[in-house]
């Protein structure tokens, strides 16, 4: 009763200081161990307007010995903004560990408990979604594949004309053309998937598949501002 009594202080007292610095909204973090409650399992990672905290509906205490918190979010999480850095967990054993976090109670059971998942099969997901919604939010045309498909394009043709000629002067050799391929974050597939377009860090190569020849390549600099948020998941990383 009274560590119940507690949780409900300090809730109310996080709520009020998420008011206070004008955050809009909190989310709900739970305990990640095996003790925790599937209720406080489900809520696990939730974001909720602060206006809408409801103790017991949406915040905690859940229950009786309610051991979840919550912490401030600026945005309502669907926007893309995700929380940053480590939290605390245990694994299998219950030792305790540091897990990315905005790993949810479910996601953490599937890695380190369940382990039907591995933690490169949890980041990979969590990249393509993000990668999936900018797509849908911006109506970028094209299918994203990610992680992008490994081509080799030694024996493909390199279209000089198209990415130093003086229509399209992109000033990118065949060298760098060749390695935006290789190093790209992912790939945007167009054209009944005539067109491979390979994006990284340092460029973008756009392959023609049919014609089996790299057809332009441009420096990141050229970017437009979708582009930007795409390759914006990586560099948050
Ligand atoms: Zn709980």
């Amino acid at each position: 009763m009274i560590r119940t009594e507690l949780n409900y202080i300090r809730t109310r007292a996080a709520a009020d200081s998420i008011i206070s610095a004008e955050m809009g909204y909190y989310q709900f973090i739970a305990v990640m161990d095996n003790r925790t409650t599937p209720i406080c399992q489900s809520l696990d990672g939730e974001i909720f307007p602060i206006i809408e905290l409801s103790q017991g509906e949406n915040a905690p205490p859940m229950h009786v010995r309610c051991r979840s918190t919550i912490a401030a979010s600026e945005d309502d999480g669907k926007q893309g903004r995700k929380p940053v850095g480590q939290r605390a967990a245990r694994d299998e054993d219950g030792k305790r560990i540091k897990i990315p976090a905005d790993m949810t109670y479910r996601d953490w059971k599937a890695v380190y408990i369940d382990k039907t998942r591995t933690l490169e099969d949890w980041r990979t997901e969590k990249i393509k979604s993000s990668l999936q919604s900018i797509m849908l939010e911006n109506r970028i045309r094209g299918e994203i594949v990610y992680p992008p498909p490994k081509l080799d394009v030694s024996k493909f043709k390199f279209d000089a004309e198209h990415t130093q000629g003086d229509k399209h002067p992109h000033n990118v050799t065949e060298e760098e053309a060749r390695r935006f391929v290789s190093n790209a974050y992912f790939t945007i597939v167009k054209y009944n998937g005539n067109s491979y377009n390979y994006y990284g860090r340092e460029g973008a190569a756009f392959v023609r598949m049919d014609l089996q020849t790299i057809r332009t390549a441009f420096k990141s600099d050229e970017y437009d501002e979708k582009v930007k948020k795409l390759i914006g998941v990586f560099e948050n990383e």
